[in-house]
């Protein structure tokens, strides 16, 4: 059995239970060694084989895959965040399929939900935004045109921009474009839940800037909008005068 499992952002204590009960159980661990954390690797009990995808090809995997399989052993592959945001899982899962090897997948804390943790932030502040745009620029993976930043950034919704901060000044020409003004608050968060976590509050204009100056380059998300800024309207949830199926509000 092959199961996809989110590490989570960065710090090895934000898998998930399910996910560290299968990484301790692992046969054969295929993890992706450039943005997973290492320390995942203590867990895995004594003999576990241990690939880093790294530096092998998608027919690798696959093959470590079919040949653990054929021996009856258990493999755990672990990818970065939650596994359905930008983790090239879906083609491993066809090719499995045609196999007729069987899969399953366990979610995990996808870095946007952990640079939010680190910025003690909400993307759905009511009167300011209620909806979270997950995207990136277009690098050497092409973007649909229907979806480029400046397209996006037209409902100024609350923004998480993966993948992008080595073209940071494209990136903030194509949030004006779109209609972010340049003081819209932005932040640019480094590894986020690592130990060497950094966190940049700056604006859409500075965005280049900011990064110039902090060394960040790579590993890093860009959250964009007015989440990032100090006002907002109390939510109808909490409100006391509001009435709901598990709360009656005062007159
Ligand atoms: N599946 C992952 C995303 C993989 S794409 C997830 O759910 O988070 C890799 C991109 O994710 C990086 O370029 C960066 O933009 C972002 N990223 C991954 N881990 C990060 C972290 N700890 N802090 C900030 N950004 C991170």
């Amino acid at each position: 059995m092959v199961t996809f499992v989110g590490a989570g952002p960065g710090a090895a204590d934000l898998i998930t239970v399910r996910g560290r009960n299968l990484l301790e159980k692992a046969d054969i661990l295929i993890y992706a060694g450039s943005l997973v954390n290492a320390e995942h690797l203590k867990y895995t009990k004594q003999g576990c084989r241990i690939y880093n995808s790294a530096n092998m090809t998608l027919e690798q995997v696959i093959e470590v895959m079919e040949a653990g399989v054929a021996e009856g052993l258990s493999i755990v592959r672990l990818h970065t965040g939650d596994p359905s945001i930008y983790g090239a899982i879906r083609e491993q899962m066809d090719l499995l399929a045609e196999k007729g090897i069987e899969y399953s997948v366990v979610p995990g804390v996808s870095s946007f939900c952990g640079a939010a943790a680190a910025l003690k932030a909400e993307f759905t502040l009511p009167q300011v935004s209620q909806t979270v745009i997950l995207t990136r620029m277009e690098g050497r993976t092409p973007v649909p045109e229907r979806e480029a930043i400046s397209k996006l950034a037209v409902h100024q919704a609350s923004m998480a921009v993966f993948l992008s901060s080595s073209m940071l000044d494209r990136l903030c020409e194509e949030l004006m474009a779109g209609g972010y003004k340049t003081d819209t608050p932005a932040a640019i968060v480094y590894k986020a839940t690592w130990e060497d976590e950094k966190i940049v509050h700056t604006r859409v204009g500075e965005l280049a800037a900011a990064a110039r100056e902090n060394g960040i380059r790579k590993t890093a998300l860009i959250l964009v909008g007015d989440f990032l800024g100090g006002e907002y309207d109390r939510s109808k949830l909490y409100d006391p005068s509001f009435s709901h199926e598990f709360r009656e509000g005062a007159e």
